[in-house]
């Protein structure tokens, strides 16, 4: 059984894309057989992993158009997981699936005769709430939201949320929402910790462990081109192969570690 996992909020700059490279990269250390699936037009994630999305002649764009395989555009990376990379041209998709019918299953029909190949697959979606992101919602069995602590502004995560319920009634039913997952997280403050009770009290939502502590490393390993668990030892890096540890005793069965519980 292939597990989905979609990391999404429609805000920017939240490690949406940090936490797909380095939950994908822990859990190939762990010997899964992880997909990472950029669907930010922007490419971030592709960049991070060690691909040009300029020099790229194929993306997650032709895939969704229906022109190629999915199988057919997957790069390896050098974290040992495969990613289906994105170019600046999935700009365009957005205007070209609206005008389609079933449009948010598209991403959902192209990972279809992949599922067998890997244990894993994370969906690094943009910073909207438009189709793109219905896409990765409706192919996902979880959605997991990256939360930065460092601001009370989470307005939109109540609208995030919505879209999460809509997803559910119309496109997805079995989609279960993970949790947030506190992301640039300083734990001398006591600031990052009232903002995350508060997160927990006013959306009803889990928080998931561990919080990912703030580093320079990660803006050092993006631009390496491997995820920031391919460097030196980081308390970055052991965050996130934690919550890899967790995630993966939650799927055989056992409750979700969560932040408050702790
Ligand atoms: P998003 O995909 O949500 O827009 P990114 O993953 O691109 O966010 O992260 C935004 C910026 O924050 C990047 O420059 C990234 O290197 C940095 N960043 C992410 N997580 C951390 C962290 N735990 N500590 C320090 N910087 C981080
Ligand atoms: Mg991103």
């Amino acid at each position: 059984m292939t597990t989905v996992l979609a990391v999404a909020n429609q805000k920017g700059g939240v490690a949406k894309t940090t936490t797909v490279a380095s939950l994908g990269a822990a859990l190939a250390a762990m010997g899964k057989r992880v997909l990472v699936v950029d669907l930010d037009p922007q490419g971030c994630l592709t960049f991070s992993l060690g691909h040009n999305p300029d020099r790229l002649e194929r993306s997650v764009n032709e895939v969704l158009a229906g022109d190629v395989e999915a199988a057919e555009v997957i790069l390896s990376t050098v974290d040992d997981m495969d990613l289906l990379p994105a170019t600046i041209d999935l700009a365009g998709a957005e205007a070209l699936l609206l005008m389609r019918a079933g449009r948010e299953f598209a991403l959902k029909r192209a990972l279809a005769p992949l599922l067998g190949h890997y244990d894993v697959v994370v969906i690094d979606c943009p910073p909207s709430l438009g189709v793109l992101t219905l896409n990765g919602l409706t192919a996902a069995q979880a959605v997991l939201v990256p939360l930065q602590c460092e601001t009370l502004a989470h307005r939109g995560v109540g609208q995030l949320l919505r879209t999460v319920r809509e997803v559910q009634a119309i496109t997805n039913p079995d989609l279960v929402l993970l949790g947030a997952l506190p992301t640039l997280y300083d734990a001398r403050t006591t600031h990052s910790r009232d903002v995350l009770a508060d997160v927990s009290d006013r959306y009803s939502m889990p928080v998931l462990a561990p919080p990912i502590p703030r580093t320079v490393k990660f803006a050092e390993a993006s631009a390496s081109g491997a995820s920031v668990l391919a460097g030196r030892k980081n308390k970055g890096a052991d965050a996130y192969r934690e919550l890899a540890d967790n995630l993966v005793r939650h799927w055989e069965g056992g409750a979700v570690a969560t932040f408050a519980a702790e």
